[in-house]
């Protein structure tokens, strides 16, 4: 065994790009949540009482019964399932063929080869403000520098470009989910929409769409997203500044690690090096299943999701109005799994949450974490997706009752 000076000190060999990663707050939290009594709205899972695995046991077997399905294959994906995407794709207004699609290991595989295709070093990506952890660490690989995405906010291009400049880089893209965002639950309406795109034709930048939870809606109007309305304008995906990250993950199962791009064809080429590069391609036997399970049960398995989910929702939002104190506001999701709560300001949602834990015993995670400056300490994320409508009843009465003495 090696101690004191033996030990490698690493610090000297490292990349100076390891200094921007740092472990999840929201994966360190979520180890201490085993025990069983902790009424927990902290995890961003989907339920997995809710997979749909007879279908996959069954699609397994079948595709075993080729020895391909255990053998390597193309970097683009499995062909019948990029077929299947783009055939999606299409019935979400986006005019698009195979050629257009590349298949990854989840979407967040394909913000980590984003990040790499897009971002130079102390270039700058515009976030939202908070924004999906999972993009910042994927992003933070690449040392860019962040600015808030604001499509209200009226900084002339010019501006934020010569802003981007005199920090030693260039303003490249914009990511946001714009349906049902991960963390605030919140959707991007339609006139925000065109708004964005028009910053981003301004800017010349590329918009990162990340449609996770698009199919995850309970009520009011579906809006185009923002890449068919890229291309219905610009006359085509492949004149389109919108590459869409879609997942299998929240509406199949997450576990075997399939999700898409779909964008113009020279974006997916070089994503495909990229691919060649990292691992190849995705699990084949992933693929293959996935796409049997997508043409037997998608459009049925999602209604499904839609009517447990949303009854969750409901409840939810519906204990916030009875338990919640003067002060305390959150949003309405039309959609996906989260409602974000704000605390009056001189609450830290990190203290709160460590009293939580002790005397209330309810889990949420803190919204500090989201913001790419570590503001929004008041702040707070729930998830509503793995807890039943008793358990989020009882789940939101303790934490008003913990909020009421704060
Ligand atoms: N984007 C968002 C907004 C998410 O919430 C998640 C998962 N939490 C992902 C992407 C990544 O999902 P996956 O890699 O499983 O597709």
């Amino acid at each position: 065994m090696y101690v004191g000076e033996d030990v490698m000190d690493w610090t000297g060999v490292l990349a100076r790009r390891m200094g921007r990663m740092k472990a999840s707050e929201i994966r360190e939290l979520l180890k201490l949540l085993d025990q069983p009594d902790i009424l927990s709205f902290a995890g961003g899972i989907p339920d997995a009482t809710l997979f749909p695995t007879a279908a996959y046991e069954r699609a397994m077997g079948e595709a075993l019964q080729n020895p391909a399905a255990l053998q390597y294959s193309v970097s683009e994906g499995y062909g019948p399932l990029r077929a299947w995407v783009a055939d999606h794709m299409i019935s979400l207004g986006v005019p698009c063929g195979p050629e257009n699609i590349i298949i990854t290991s989840g979407s967040q595989q394909a913000l980590d080869y984003l990040g790499k295709l897009l971002l130079t070093p102390r270039d700058t990506a515009l976030v939202g403000w908070p924004t999906y952890l999972g993009a910042l660490g994927a992003f933070n690989a690449c040392e860019p520098r962040y600015a808030p995405l604001d499509p209200w906010r009226n900084v002339a291009p010019n501006e934020m470009q010569a802003e981007a400049e005199a920090a030693g880089g260039k303003v490249k893209m914009a990511y946001l989910s714009p349906d049902f965002a991960n963390p605030t639950g919140e959707t991007l309406d339609a006139s925000g929409r065109a708004r964005l795109l028009d910053q981003a034709r301004a800017l010349d930048i590329a918009v990162i769409e990340d449609g996770a939870y698009q199919a995850l809606r309970y009520n009011g109007e579906a809006i185009p997203s923002l890449q068919a309305m890229d291309v219905a304008e610009v006359g085509g995906i492949e004149a389109s500044r919108v590459i869409y990250c879609g997942s299998f993950s929240k509406v199949l199962a997450p576990g075997l690690r399939v999700g898409w791009v779909c964008a113009a064809s020279p974006v997916i080429e070089r994503l495909v090096l990229l691919k060649q590069a990292a691992d190849l391609h995705s699990p084949t036997l992933n693929q293959i299943a996935t796409d049997r399970v997508a043409r037997e049960l998608f459009d049925t398995h999602v209604a499904k999701l839609r009517q447990v989910y949303s009854a969750r929702r409901d409840a939810m939002l519906d204990a916030l109005d009875r338990h919640m104190p003067e002060g305390v506001t959150w949003t309405r999701p039309e959609g996906g799994m989260f409602v974000w709560v704000t605390l009056p300001e001189r609450m830290d949602a990190a203290e709160v949450l460590a009293q939580s834990l002790s005397s209330e015993r309810v889990a949420f995670v803190p919204g500090g974490a989201f913001h790419a400056d570590g503001s929004g300490r008041n702040t707070l994320r729930l998830s509503f997706s793995c807890a039943s409508e008793a358990q989020i009843a009882e789940g939101m009465e303790r934490l008003g009752r913990l909020l009421r003495v704060q």
